[in-house]
């Protein structure tokens, strides 16, 4: 998975497709809710939550202005593509510390499968039931974690280069500013 995918990804969690929609838009200026509902010929409704939902992570932004002609409050929404990489990287860095803690967890207790895949038990349980399963019979034997741990360690090494691939971009973009 790259950047640009992991970004789709976020915006579709939490502004759901018409979120996605409106992000990939681009649009250069500012607009109201209305424009854009007109534009994508999208209920305003479903607009404005998913602006809302992209407001709520920090990935927009508005301005409210009064109408001379109407006296209505009108909403100016602006997409920060300038905060992508801050955001994305608050994101994977709240799934790295969720995987860490799953491999903490994962490290410190030993495991007990029933032969039969019955149940998975701890291993003072699987003392306790003498090392044989309740429910067929069938002797527990040792689970072997290692290939879930490598999984997880690979996840976070990952996570981890995403991370410095974005900080790398960041120097790049201020050295060409
Ligand atoms: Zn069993």
């Amino acid at each position: 998975m790259d950047r640009e995918d992991l970004i789709r990804e976020l915006i579709e969690r939490v502004a759901g497709e018409v979120g996605l929609i409106i992000y990939t838009l681009h649009p250069k200026r500012e607009f109201t809710d209305e424009e854009l509902s007109v534009e994508l010929g999208t209920e305003i409704n479903d607009v404005r939550r998913a602006l809302f939902y992209l407001y709520e992570v920090g990935l927009a932004d508005y301005r409210r202005r009064r109408d001379d002609e109407t006296g209505w409050m009108e909403y100016y929404w602006q997409i920060r593509y300038d905060r992508e990489d801050e955001i994305l990287k608050k994101e994977l860095l709240k799934t790295k510390k969720k995987l860490q803690e799953k491999l903490k967890t994962e490290e410190s207790n030993i495991y007990y499968l029933c032969v039969n895949g019955c149940i998975k038990v701890n291993y003072e349980e699987a003392m306790d039931l003498g090392f044989t399963c309740p429910r067929c019979g069938a002797p527990l034997e040792y689970f072997d974690t290692s290939s879930v741990l490598e999984k997880l360690r690979e996840e976070i090494k990952r996570i981890d280069e995403l991370i410095l691939s974005i900080d790398r971009t960041k120097g790049k973009t201020k050295k060409v500013a």
